[in-house]
């Protein structure tokens, strides 16, 4: 039987909030050891459970040794990345000479205190520890920051198929197979990149429609080709701070370096040719509201996406919320912010009090002040609950429903997704319901609120995950990078 050492490591940094994340995060997200790693999580339909049922089927042993997800968040803490690449590597180390593969399911888009591409450190330690023979197979997701530091190590790199992102199973069912036929002698698998000078926000980064799914359409068909194994984009988490910004293309071929790099180059080609097809034009906040206002139909989905919470925002903006005030607006309105001294507030007058209170704009002080809301104490719950999308437990510390008028805000202690609609179902609201909902997120929203949005707007707010990037304070990238620099002829 062969035997797999199994590590998940994920998280999203943002770099123009303030803050760290630490282990606490992580462990307020998920964060799962040794044989834990099969606990209650599994079935949910992340990565590893698709490579779960690939293992299962091809009767490989998986050695698990830790599974952390901190969610979107500000850069981590050093000591924090070192305990999860710590575990990792102790697996490695205590079953030396008893590994045949490494399986490795990481986002991709961290940075540290002091690393820029941790997950590069990660891998090369690893390489390190399991010498030259072994292979590793590295699942990311679609927005990772891919480096050569990552690409180096590993015999084999994919990632998701899709934005916004429901393949997790699926993206672990594709790698753990070409690591189970790389384990049977059956293929060689050779990993090429290709770094393009090019990034784009979130918004459009669609699959299934416009310059993206054109790209997919013609990834999917590269893998149907003999010879190749794996064709992906990695469009980047376009909000970090980072010498080596820029989107990428990867392409794993059995064997065939030439290859692999011919079609990484190809969809590089595509990407840039498309370029300004990426960028994104979002509407005034005073429009919106005029629109939700003038019709009947309901809900009016938009998206506060430049404090997107699954980019890594706080969540604490509220400037649909106070504009919403100036407008004296009458009709209903759902709208999340964090903001842990509102609910201190809330939980100390109990349900049902009447209260005026500052609500928003206190973690993110560069982009937000807090606003004076009069309302109620409609509900108080732990913000404890199943996320759809990605599948997985959220705490998103304890909630309290403020109700202002029309305007039903749930304010929660930490940054709550909302990619889906589950914050609002647990506190036993139905977004269908409202005429206007807000929801803090660029693109992923679209897979659960399209079906019953009646129109869908993108807000023209500032922010920390701004689509914008121009207006927002990068330092280190490398120029010229477009849309940065707009002249730029060549990519590459
Ligand atoms: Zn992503």
């Amino acid at each position: 039987m062969k035997r797999v050492l199994l590590g998940g490591m994920k998280h999203e940094t943002v770099s123009f909030v303030p803050g760290v994340a630490t282990l606490e995060t992580f462990r307020n997200n998920h964060l799962v050891e040794g044989a834990d790693v099969f606990g209650p999580a599994r079935g949910t339909g992340q990565e590893i459970d698709g490579i779960l049922a690939i293992a299962q089927q091809e009767d490989v042993e998986l050695i698990p040794t830790i599974d952390a997800f901190g969610g979107a968040a500000p850069v981590v803490a050093d000591a924090a990345y070192e305990y999860m690449r710590d575990r990792i590597l102790a697996g490695a180390r205590e079953n030396a000479g008893r590994i045949d593969g490494v399986m490795l399911p990481l986002h991709g888009a961290m940075s540290t205190e002091s690393l820029e591409d941790p997950e590069g450190d990660l891998l090369t330690r690893v390489r390190e520890l399991v010498g030259p023979q072994v292979p590793i197979v590295v699942s990311f997701d679609m927005h990772c920051h891919l480096t050569d530091l990552s690409v180096r190590p590993a015999d084999a790199i994919v990632g998701y198929h899709t934005h916004p992102h429901v393949d997790f199973y699926d993206t672990g069912q594709r790698a753990m197979r070409i690591l189970v036929r790389a384990l049977k002698g059956e293929i060689r698998p050779v990993v090429m990149q290709r770094k393009t000078r090019m990034i784009a926000s979130a918004e459009r980064h669609n699959t299934s429609q416009g310059p993206m799914k054109e790209v997919m359409d013609r990834i999917l068909a590269m893998e149907q080709e003999p010879g190749i194994l794996a064709a992906t984009v990695f469009a980047t988490q376009p909000w970090m701070d980072m010498t080596e910004l820029g989107w990428s293309t990867v392409v794993v071929a059995d064997g065939d370096r030439a290859l692999a790099q011919a079609r990484a180059d190809e969809l590089a080609r595509m990407l840039w040719d498309r370029r300004e097809r990426f960028l994104v034009r979002k509407t005034p906040i005073e429009e919106v509201i005029a629109f939700a206002l003038a019709g009947e139909k309901k809900p009016v989905v938009v998206t506060d996406s430049a404090d997107s919470v699954s980019g890594g925002g706080y969540g604490d903006g509220n400037l649909l919320l106070r504009a919403l005030l100036a407008a004296g607006y009458q009709d209903t309105a759902l709208l999340t912010v964090t903001d842990p001294q509102a609910v201190a507030t809330c939980f100390a007058a109990g349900v049902g009090a009447r209260l005026t209170l500052p609500v928003g704009g206190r973690l993110t002080p560069a982009f937000y002040q807090p606003v004076q809301v009069a309302g109620y104490v409609k509900t108080l719950t732990d913000g404890d609950f199943q996320a759809e999308l990605p599948p997985m437990p959220v705490h998103a510390g304890r909630t309290a429903v403020f109700q202002a008028g029309g305007i039903t805000l749930v304010l929660s202690e930490r940054p709550a997704m909302t990619i889906d609609r589950e914050v609002y179902h647990s506190s036993g609201l139905r977004p269908r319901n409202f005429k206007l909902v807000q929801v803090k997120s660029p693109g992923g929203f679209r897979a659960i609120y399209s079906s019953f949005a009646a129109a869908i707007f993108e807000l023209d707010t500032p922010g920390p995950t701004d689509s914008d990037l121009t207006r927002l304070p990068f330092r280190r990238i490398r120029r010229p990078l477009w849309p940065f620099d707009p002249d730029l002829q060549e990519p590459w």
